[in-house]
């Protein structure tokens, strides 16, 4: 029921997810309407010394220099970094549909844009004017509302005339810039939102379905993984950009959250893993790989929260590189050795793999980060999988286990013919029931039973048909006894039934019972013969003095009384 149900979920997110890609391609489709900046000059201000008069004045010139690669890509890094680029001509645009200039990147710390303007009076004297953005400056300076850097670009900017940016940030400074008419702005930006909100409600849903199973199963591995997704879920929250939109926090409280959900969600992916993938502690050297991989991740978050952010930015890049590998290489090998779940968790993280790949070494920025989040969305429902297929296997190894305990434990105490308790089993309980009867006072009759003139039975028709009556007299036997009254095959032909809470009247009226039906009974062991058989019983109460041995003892000098006295009979004594 759980796996089916996981089955169907599993494809419907799928299906989400693809609807997803389908969507993210889609955005990137109105190209024609949207216009992707691709050359830019650039100059390093090492120590942030320079302000724009000089950058822009013609003495510094010379001192810009192309950028090789399309899109803004300047890496890790603590410089200042100007960079200037001249859009396109305005009649590329629509005339009647403003534009807006468009940065891809919200994680940038701090991002200056100086647009050339005709009317010098909107900038004071000078003809350039200042937009900021970025996520150290406060969330409500935001032009428009939109998770990424949005500017609307005046209609008279100068053609031929370069923006300046003047960029510094410590995450990874990737910065496709984009001028857009509005109105197809607002076509993508619907459409891109359409797709984080299916990712992230793809995320949500599998910490809650999971959260559900904590509930249920008290079981470690599934808090783990509920964890790594959670923390995974707000990082990705945060690091696109949506946090800060929502919430206009602090920008030291947005780094410390987004470098402490990061850590966590290292953390937890690699105490779930170690869970997952059984690391005992005698498999000493993977289990110090685990520590130490759970050891970087936690100095992510000690890095990172007080604000060293570079050191911490590499030290996640190579952890978010590593990690998976090291993973992927153990679930291999415990897939070879027969770990059948761990193929779904192979699945999961060579799919973030190559996610985490497309996302450091993609090009372009929006590709790269849409390519994480497919993977990450596929990853978790992929985990959740291997979940599930790991409660399974380990569900049947306990039923096997279970079951072969139960029948072991049967096949000692029950009697292979009868299906009754053996004489073994008699011993045990009866010393029990005698005990219990004498503390508590209550009465405990016996009653022991000899099937009568069986050696003729058998010599007659033979051992097979004397184990049919065998079988017949036990189901007779079992027909007139409830629960708290237990039968036992005692030997050959020879019966005992321990009856606690009765006395000898009313153990002879269940003798009796069991005498006449059994006399009643017809076996056929050939064709052209009914034959009918009969059993002598004995039957005696426990007294105050009695042990085990005199109980016994006497119960079957009453059966031997009833066999002198002519057999088919009940004898109390
Ligand atoms: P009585 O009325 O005095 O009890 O006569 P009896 O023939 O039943 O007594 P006896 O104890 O001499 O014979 C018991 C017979 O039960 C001997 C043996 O052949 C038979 N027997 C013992 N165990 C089994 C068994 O498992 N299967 C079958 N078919 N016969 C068994
Ligand atoms: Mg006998
Ligand atoms: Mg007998």
């Amino acid at each position: 029921m759980q796996r089916s149900l996981q089955k169907i979920f599993a494809i419907l997110s799928l299906l989400f997810i693809l609807n997803t890609a389908t969507t993210l391609a889609e955005v990137k489709s109105p190209e024609a309407s949207s216009f992707t900046i691709k050359n830019f000059e650039i100059l390093e201000d090492v120590d942030g010394q320079y302000d724009f008069s000089t950058v822009s004045s013609p003495d510094f010139d010379e001192a810009f220099h192309q950028h090789v690669q399309e899109n803004i890509s300047l890496g890790i890094s603590p410089s200042v970094f100007w960079v200037r680029f001249i859009p396109p001509a305005e009649n590329y645009f629509d005339e009647s549909d403003p534009l807006l200039l468009n940065f891809t990147n919200p994680s940038i710390n701090k991002l200056d844009v100086y647009i050339p303007v005709k009317d010098s009076t909107i900038a004071k004297g000078r003809n350039y004017i200042l937009k900021q953005a970025g996520a150290e400056r406060p969330g409500t300076a935001r032009e428009i509302w939109d998770a990424d850097w949005t500017f609307s670009l005046p209609h008279q900017y100068i053609q031929g005339k370069y923006i300046y940016l003047r960029l510094q940030s410590v995450s990874v400074m990737n910065l496709p810039v984009m001028i857009w008419q509005e109105k197809d702005f607002i076509h993508a930006a619907l459409l891109k939102n359409i797709a984080y909100g299916l990712f992230y409600g793809i995320l949500l849903s599998m910490v809650f379905y999971n959260l559900f199973i904590v509930f249920v199963l008290k079981d470690r591995t599934y808090l783990f993984y509920v964890l790594y997704i959670a923390f995974m879920l707000i990082y990705q929250f945060n690091s696109h950009g949506h946090l800060r939109l929502w919430l206009d926090i602090d920008y030291r409280l947005y780094n410390a959250l987004f470098w402490f959900c990061l850590s966590a969600a290292f953390s937890f992916a690699a105490l779930f893993s170690a869970k997952f993938l059984q690391i005992h502690s005698d498999e000493i050297f993977l289990k110090r790989i685990f520590n130490l991989i759970l050891l970087l991740s936690i100095l992510i978050g000690i890095l990172g929260i007080p604000g060293c952010s570079i050191p911490a930015n590499w030290l996640s890049h190579g952890l978010g590189l590593i990690q998976p590998l090291v993973f992927i290489g153990l679930a291999f090998y415990r897939f070879r050795n027969g770990f059948r779940p761990a193929i779904y968790y192979l699945l999961a993280w060579g799919i973030l793999s190559c996610g985490i790949l497309g996302w450091i070494f993609l090009p372009d920025r929006t590709t790269s980060s849409n390519v994480l989040m497919l993977a990450t969305a596929l990853e978790s429902i992929l985990l959740s999988l291997a979940l599930s297929a790991r409660f399974r296997d380990l569900r049947i190894t306990q039923l096997t286990l279970t079951r072969n305990l139960h029948y072991y434990r049967d096949l000692s105490l029950t009697d292979a013919l009868t299906g009754l308790y053996n004489r073994r089993c008699l011993n045990s309980k009866m010393q029990k029931e005698i005990s219990q009867a004498l503390t508590e006072g209550i009465s405990l009759s016996l009653m022991i039973m000899d099937i009568d003139f069986f050696k003729k039975y058998n010599d007659a028709y033979g051992h097979w048909q004397g184990d049919q009556v065998l079988v017949g007299f036990s189901n007779v036997l079992l027909k007139n006894l409830n629960d708290t009254q237990l039968a036992f095959r005692f030997g050959g032909e020879e019966f005992v039934i321990l009856l606690p809470n009765l006395d000898a009247v009313e153990t002879s009226k269940i003798a009796e019972n069991i005498r006449r039906d059994f006399a009643a009974k017809t076996f056929r062991p050939t064709n052209k013969k009914t034959v009918q058989v009969t059993v002598s019983i004995g039957i005696s109460t426990l007294t105050a003095q009695d042990n085990e041995a005199a109980l016994f003892e006497r119960t079957d000098k009453a059966l031997y009384e009833a066999k002198t006295a002519g057999r088919n009979r009940v004898v109390i004594r």
